[in-house]
């Protein structure tokens, strides 16, 4: 019997539902398949990050089955509109991407109708779309090796602090030898700050 990342998918079921106010759809089945596959193929302990490539159904499924959450930045969304979602190596950025291969549902109609729409939402039969996308698990998807963008990676070096030699205040280091305030000359401030007591 298949699993979503340890949960039965009966557990996976009562998880979604409890999620969504009862409703079980079939495109957040299909994403916690997705979630599996994924983390499946990282090494162990591994502290990665997810991107989606979409922002229906696979976000849900990520905050649902990992601890990456859009509040906590470990989950971004760069809606390109394609049904797949990489996870990776916060530090190294390898990792797996994971999509829905159309091409592997032919042989389940039910999902064919729904992920391209065939039909009108009211004369689909959400229990056999379900059942075929419990069935079908992992056997639509599609996985490659990826390695992501610098600038989706975690630096690992901890930004220095300086003091400008100017105003005596701190600021990151990376900012250069002045800090910004004093080098661009860009306050709002109309008169030299007068000091004040403050004790
Ligand atoms: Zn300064």
């Amino acid at each position: 019997m298949s699993e979503v990342c340890g949960f039965s998918i009966d557990e996976y079921c009562v998880k979604v539902k409890d999620f969504h106010g009862g409703n079980l759809a079939p495109g957040l089945i299909i994403a916690g398949f997705m979630v599996d596959l994924a983390c499946r193929n990282l090494p162990e302990n591994t502290l990665f990050e997810v991107i989606c490539e979409t922002p229906s159904c696979i976000p849900d499924a990520v905050q649902l089955l990992t601890p990456c959450t859009a509040g906590n930045q470990w989950m971004h969304i760069i809606d390109v509109g394609r049904y797949a979602l990489s996870v990776y190596d916060k530090y190294s950025g390898e990792g797996v991407r994971v999509h829905l291969n159309p091409s592997k549902l032919k042989k389940w109609a039910a999902i064919e109708e729904w992920f391209f729409r065939l039909k009108p939402k009211s004369e689909q039969d959400t229990q056999e779309i379900l059942k075929q996308a419990i069935e079908a698990g992992t056997s639509i998807l599609d996985i490659e090796k990826v390695t992501i963008t610098p600038e989706y990676l975690v630096k690992k070096k901890k930004k220095s602090v300086s003091i400008c030699p100017v105003c005596n205040e701190a600021y990151p280091s990376n900012y250069g030898a002045l800090c910004p305030a004093c080098r661009d000359d860009c306050l709002p401030y109309i008169s030299e700050t007068e000091h004040m007591r403050t004790a």
